[in-house]
């Protein structure tokens, strides 16, 4: 059942998603060579609790760190550690926020330096995905317009879109109804209404679709060891279009 939003509920959970891009801004500022994950994941756990928020994702089915740092082959779920980030490198940082019963969910992937020409347009094949889905989320269209999107954005440029992984609604839960494949055909699935507010999160690699979980549970990998990206903003449809709810993207968010 999608549970839809009010204005006033829509205006929350923009006020967690401001908390949620500053904290992206702030993790965007840290990146680079030499740092850990988890130095990266204890500043973003500290600030995100300064502005009176709870790291979403710490405890959640019992994932120990607050955010998910998720490099090179790995597309998401990467628990935090003692890996130092190597020039060359991508890192996916997914990061989730619950401010006053709230949740916003966003990724974004990052370049640790100069990176190779083909992880350079994976993460520019990625996120221009995700901003062609994000015009999709207007009412009168449905789930499948977005998948589409998603799909015909990254098959185009020659990459593959991760299956098993979709994107979601969200709300005063991490995962609500509706689920957001990446694939699919224009006109099919759930219609949006103003109201519906979903996490719209394409996951892409260079090679195969497959992946595999590792060894802790958590971690997911590309199966054939290609590069992997992964960007999501939380988005609400409204009668004026696509409202981004967590738009880190943007300059101006410190404060
Ligand atoms: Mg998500």
């Amino acid at each position: 059942m999608i549970v839809k939003k009010t204005p006033a509920e829509i205006e929350k959970m923009r006020a967690a998603g401001a908390v949620h891009a500053r904290t992206m801004q702030l993790i965007a500022g840290l990146i680079r060579e030499g740092i850990s994950t988890k130095e990266l994941d204890d500043a973003a756990e500290k600030y995100i609790r300064s502005q009176g928020a709870i790291p979403t994702f710490k405890g959640y089915r019992g994932f120990p760190g607050s955010i998910c740092a998720s490099p090179n082959d790995m597309v998401v779920h990467g628990i935090p550690g003692p890996y130092r980030l190597e020039r060359g490198d991508v890192l996916a940082v997914d990061i989730g926020v619950t401010l006053d019963g709230w949740v916003s969910d966003g990724a974004c992937t990052f370049p640790v330096g100069p990176v190779s020409p083909v992880a350079e347009q994976l993460l520019a094949v990625t996120e221009a995905s995700l901003f062609d889905a994000v015009e999709q989320a207007r009412p009168g269209n449905r789930i499948g317009d977005i998948s589409f999107a998603v799909q015909s954005r990254v098959e185009a440029a020659g990459f593959a879109v991760v299956r098993s992984l979709i994107g979601h609604g969200v709300g005063r839960e991490l995962h609500e109804d509706p689920q957001v494949p990446n694939h699919g055909d224009p006109g099919r699935g759930p219609l949006l209404e103003p109201g519906v507010v979903i996490a719209i999160e394409p996951m892409v690699t260079t090679g195969h679709h497959e992946v595999v979980t590792a060894s802790d549970g958590w971690a997911i990998h590309s199966q054939d060891g290609s590069l992997a990206a992964h960007f999501e903003f939380t988005v609400a449809v409204t009668q004026d279009g696509p409202l981004i709810l967590n738009p880190w993207h943007e300059q101006g968010m410190e404060g």
